[in-house]
């Protein structure tokens, strides 16, 4: 259940950012999570809404960006994404590639409202 610590790492450093620009409240939340996380975004999406309860997160949607395992090839210099367990370069068939991403774990972008909801109540007819 690492989602919980993840969203909760998430949340604080959406609000930090928030704060920074004077938002009063978050709408979406959008992150980069590498496939070698292996998060289960159901799960982190109901971590997120629990964890974002009562904070400026609390009505944001939250968006996964699954990022694919990445792989560079030191032999030939090849760049390319890996599916499944199958690492070696499709270039030069070398098995001794290097990681370049896959494990990342990012905030990438934030919607905020700047104003301060301003309550519209009283003033009712009767
Ligand atoms: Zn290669």
């Amino acid at each position: 259940m690492h989602e919980f610590s993840l969203a909760t790492g998430m949340i604080e450093a959406a609000c930090e950012e928030a704060r920074a620009v004077g938002a009063s409240r978050i709408s979406s939340i959008t992150c980069r999570v590498g496939i070698l996380r292996q998060i289960d975004p159901e799960l982190m999406c109901t971590a997120f809404e629990m964890v974002a309860a009562g904070t400026p997160c609390e009505a944001a949607e939250l968006k996964i960006v699954t990022m694919p395992v990445r792989l560079a090839c030191p032999g030939c210099g090849h760049h390319f994404d890996a599916y499944g367990y199958e690492w070696g370069c499709p270039t030069c068939g070398a098995d001794a590639t290097c990681l370049e991403g896959g494990d990342e774990l990012e905030l990438i972008s934030l919607d905020v409202e700047e104003h301060d909801e301003t309550a519209l109540a009283g003033g009712g007819v009767r």
